[in-house]
């Protein structure tokens, strides 16, 4: 009997490929702040980007598309 080795019982894993390295997300809404200084000779220069999400975001496996939405709780918290 071959022996399989466990894999960690933390990885999130598509349901319906079995992809464990490949994910995805879509929000819809989106909105981006972008602070500019305007130099002497009237050209602009960005200083500060911030973009902030309003909306629900979407997850979704990178190999078949599956929507993983469900996962995603989890998948917030194990960005680093
Ligand atoms: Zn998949």
């Amino acid at each position: 009997m071959p022996f399989v080795q466990p894999k960690p019982a933390n990885l999130l894993q598509c349901p319906n490929c079995g992809n464990d390295t490949d994910f995805f997300e879509v929000n819809e809404e989106i909105v981006t702040t972008t602070r500019y200084v305007q130099n002497s000779d009237g050209s602009f220069t960005p200083v500060d980007h911030t973009s902030e999400t309003r909306g629900e975001a979407r997850l979704f496996c990178g190999n078949c598309e599956e929507d993983l939405t469900f996962f995603h709780p989890r998948f917030s918290e194990m960005i680093f």
